[in-house]
């Protein structure tokens, strides 16, 4: 049973965290009522007051298997009471079970380090990268090319590769040498074209790009096999592969961050393999726990490590950190994803997806609706407040959509800071478990706050 507060009791602890806690993101004005969450069930959760949500973007893109799975919480108990922690500079079950276990996840051979969070594991791969042409002879690359729209992570480096201009204001200068090309953004190409003539311009750009650097310039590329954050932006099928394609040609690496696609949200096991690409180094995190502890990982094609296993002083990979592999939160990793074999969650991601896009697309003439767009079991509603300029839904309407949504019992999410004016896309990523009825219902509420706010 969920606690129940009073108004009042509910109104003092709100002073508190007015007093002491700093909230993630957002603007002062809009982190002072926050939800005070004290419980979850299943893909729902319930606030001090008792009032329920249900979640339909899984916290921060993340918890997979819902709130409430005590087979989760157990293998984590049991694994503190064995051994809670040892550092990775040695070993432990979990680890090496866990990395047995991606390896059948990612159908390739990759070397796995764990650290904490997504930003750390693409810390991670970009120093592994630039490491690696080092030891392979070519010390000049450096650089990493990324697409404007996407994010990476909080971090000087991560950030730098992430595309969002408004996410780096007043933050920089950032680490050096990241280059980016325009999203493959169909709704809103940048390069002007229609998708049945455009040739997908937007992945020979990287060609284009990589010659300009100077080829021996660049390490590596990083991209989302689909762009989740920055505003649900879906590639053509064939895009992934040429870039892939384009790697190959250059001695460019291929980083696959998949810290949200990953672990059956795109309705397959890892996001890239939608586009039958083999990525060169795989970012994971958020799903790897369902996010019921930190864990990230960075998975490494087992033949570039190789180029750390030279006997030469300095060959080694010389990164740490203290928490990274933390033996619970692998054994609850492992319990992750076991369950989810169990369950046929990623099949069943597939199926939830297909529903999802049937049922959205009573929305489609709805008119702030200028884009639906799909990848497995997330949604982006782009909206517009003119279908034929495209000009983008005012920052004013996509609020009073969300506060709609919520009072409806239902959260659901927008695209994170990319542009000012661009924050125009609503977000859906709910929870694998959920069930049919409740993806319905998600539809049913955000089919009602577009009517509401519309008609206002
Ligand atoms: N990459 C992607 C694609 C992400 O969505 C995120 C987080 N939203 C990150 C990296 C960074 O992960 P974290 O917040 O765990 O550092």
């Amino acid at each position: 049973e969920a606690e129940r507060v009073s108004k009042e009791e509910r109104q003092a602890w709100i002073e508190k965290d007015r007093q002491y806690v700093w909230h993630h993101m957002l603007p002062y004005a809009a982190s002072q009522n926050p939800l005070i969450i004290t419980k979850g069930d299943g893909a729902w959760v319930i606030d001090l007051e008792g009032n329920r949500y249900l979640d339909a973007m899984s916290g921060l893109w993340c918890v997979n298997l819902g709130y409430s799975n005590r087979e989760l919480a157990q293998a984590a108990y049991e694994q503190l009471l064995q051994i809670p922690y040892y550092p990775m500079t040695q070993s432990h079950l979990p680890a090496i079970q866990l990395s047995e276990k991606l390896n059948e996840w990612l159908e390739g051979d990759y070397r796995i380090f764990f650290s904490n969070s997504g930003s750390e594991a693409n810390e991670t791969a970009f120093k592994i990268v630039r490491q690696y042409h080092a030891q392979n002879g070519e010390p000049t690359r450096w650089k990493f090319i990324s697409r404007y729209r996407a994010y990476h992570g909080n971090s000087l480096g991560a950030l730098a590769a992430t595309g969002q201009a408004v996410r780096k204001q007043h933050y920089e200068p950032l680490a050096p040498g990241f280059v980016h090309v325009p999203p493959p953004y169909c709704y809103r190409c940048p390069f002007g074209k229609s998708r049945d003539t455009c040739e997908i311009e937007c992945a020979s750009i990287f060609e284009q790009v990589i010659q300009w650097e100077g080829p021996d310039t660049v390490a590596g590329v990083i991209m989302e096999p689909a762009i989740t954050g920055g505003g649900v932006i879906v590639p053509p099928p064939e895009y992934m592969q040429q870039v892939r394609e384009i790697c190959d040609r250059y001695g460019v690496l291929l980083i696959a961050d998949e810290v949200i696609c990953g672990f059956g949200r795109s309705g397959k096991s890892f996001g890239h393999q939608n586009f039958a690409v083999k990525p060169d180094v795989v970012t994971m995190a958020k799903g790897i726990t369902s996010a019921y502890l930190p864990l990230s990982a960075t998975a490494v094609r087992a033949d570039l490590f190789n180029a750390f296993k030279d006997e030469h002083a300095y060959a080694h990979f010389r990164h740490v950190n203290t928490f990274g592999g933390n033996a619970t939160a692998c054994a609850l990793s492992l319990r992750t994803l076991e369950l989810m074999e169990e369950m046929e969650l990623v099949a069943r991601c597939e199926e939830l997806g297909q529903r999802m896009q049937e049922r959205m697309m009573s929305l489609v003439d709805h008119p702030l609706v200028g884009d639906l767009r799909f990848f497995g079991l997330i949604a982006g509603v782009e909206l517009v407040s003119d279908k034929e300029t495209k000009t983008p839904a005012s920052p004013e309407i996509v609020g009073r959509i969300l506060a709609a949504c919520k009072s409806r019992g239902v959260l659901i999410g927008k695209n994170s800071d990319t542009v000012p004016g661009q924050n125009n896309v609503l977000t859906l990523a709910p929870p694998l478990i959920i069930t049919d009825e409740e993806l319905d219902l998600i539809v049913r509420v955000l089919q009602e706050a577009l009517q509401e706010v519309h008609f206002i």
